[in-house]
């Protein structure tokens, strides 16, 4: 099954926001067997869209919109779509009736513009949204499908995942491929790429190996009849590559650093407290990434300065000795962090952000250190000297070590 997919807006022409639908949509569709071949971004003009599903349903089985389902003037997708099927939308009493009662429910009388997201045409069902007022369009003529959803992801993604998947599920019968990532930190490419060479250079299941933000990814992409065939290939390599590398390994598929220290955290009723000072709250920022951080979570400290340091419990002979960015202010630090705020683990973080070198240490020089009661890790490294990119760098390794040790030490 060939997919195209377009994505609705003006506002995506204008730089102005950025399609992340047309990316996270092309994601859902491999494991469905439905290959994707084209992504347009078309802006709100009746005639070009009109045009372009026109042009789409002469090369593509499946056109999946986001975008253009609102009730405003240019939301125009559904206008597009009759003109190019050459039908006439009516207006659905019975869904003008649900969006009164979701307006009621609010408090507010129905706009009278809201009337245009109870047009159907006669190709088309309705697809339910049960995060907005806009529903969305499942469209069906001569063996072709379109099916339009809303743009904000937040209402097009569980639409996506409880209507639009299970019934594409139903209708393709077509080799699927799955994907599985691996995510590994402390290891470097080249001496992954030694310990599991066997595996590399084969089609199917394909081995790949990426460097990332937070380490580096090992993905196995397997193609097959059916899902459970796919996976039944991906298992041996996974076995071997866990066999191999397993403490290296910190996570799976979609799982973030935060989320996998996180858990770890929670699984082991226990707490975490941060003092951090290069990575500027970027660590505080990611732990709290998470719903239901604080119930691990005690808080953190951004320390930018000798003062804040020595505020929050780090010893001054420790800094006098070593200077702020040293292995021995990131421990001090972490322990300080864990003893202030009665934490069990603490976090200390210190390097040398830029623009300029710091003690005579380089732009991107990083060092992290983990305390707990009874432990310590602690590590030094350099990452390149960009802002974000230490920030990003220097946090990520100090959730994955913190998983690192609470997983030895039998906790998560
Ligand atoms: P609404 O009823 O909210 O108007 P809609 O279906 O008409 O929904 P749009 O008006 O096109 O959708 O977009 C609404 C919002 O959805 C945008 O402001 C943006 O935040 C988000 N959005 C739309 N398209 C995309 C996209 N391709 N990628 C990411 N976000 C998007
Ligand atoms: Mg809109």
């Amino acid at each position: 099954m060939k997919a195209e997919i377009f994505s609705i807006g003006t506002e995506l022409l204008m730089g102005e926001l950025t399609d992340t639908n047309a990316a996270w949509i092309a994601g859902q569709l491999p494991p469905l067997g439905i290959r994707l071949q084209w992504v347009s971004i078309i802006g709100d003009d009746l005639a070009m869209l009109s045009d372009a599903f026109t042009r789409g349903l002469q090369r593509s089985d499946v056109i999946f919109t986001t975008g253009g389902l609102g009730p405003t003037q240019d939301d125009l997708t559904r206008e597009a779509v009759a003109q190019a099927l050459g039908e006439t939308p009516t207006v659905q009493d019975e869904v003008v009736q649900g969006l009164e009662r979701y307006f009621a429910g609010r408090g507010m009388t129905m706009p009278s513009h809201n009337i245009k997201q109870a047009h159907l045409i006669p190709s088309a069902r309705f697809v339910r949204n049960r995060n907005g007022t806009a529903p969305g369009w499942w469209v069906e003529k001569e063996g072709r499908i379109i099916v339009c959803m809303p743009g904000p992801p937040g209402e097009m993604q569980p639409i996506w995942q409880e209507e639009v998947a299970p019934r594409l599920r139903e209708l393709v019968d077509e080799e699927v491929t799955i994907t599985r990532n691996i995510k590994t930190l402390g290891m470097s490419e080249a001496a992954i790429d030694e310990e599991i060479s066997e595996y590399f250079g084969h089609e199917n299941p394909y081995l790949g190996i990426y460097s990332k933000a937070d380490g580096i990814h090992l993905r196995i992409i397997a193609r097959a009849r059916d899902e459970a065939a796919a996976r039944e290939q991906i298992a041996p390599v996974e076995q071997a590559i866990v066999d191999r590398l397993g403490p290296y390994i910190w996570g799976y598929d979609d799982e973030t650093p935060e989320q996998a220290a996180g858990q770890a955290l929670a699984e082991g009723g226990l707490t975490l407290a941060t003092l951090e000072s290069c990575s500027g709250g970027f660590l505080a920022n990611s732990i709290t990434d998470m719903p239901g951080s604080s119930d691990y979570y005690k808080g953190g400290v951004v320390a930018a300065t000798k003062e804040m340091l020595l505020a929050n419990g780090v010893p001054a002979p420790t800094i006098d000795r070593h200077g702020t960015v040293s292995r021995e202010t990131a421990l001090a630090m972490a322990q300080a962090a864990r003893a202030s705020w009665g934490a069990d683990y603490g976090i200390g973080i210190t390097g040398v952000i830029g623009p300029e070198a710091v003690e005579e240490q380089p732009v991107g020089q990083v060092y992290v250190a983990i305390a707990s009661l009874a432990g310590q890790r602690e590590l030094e490294f350099r990452t390149p000297p960009r802002r974000i990119v230490i920030k990003r760098r220097v946090s990520n390794t100090a959730l994955t070590e913190l998983r690192k040790l609470i997983v030895s030490e039998g906790g998560g």
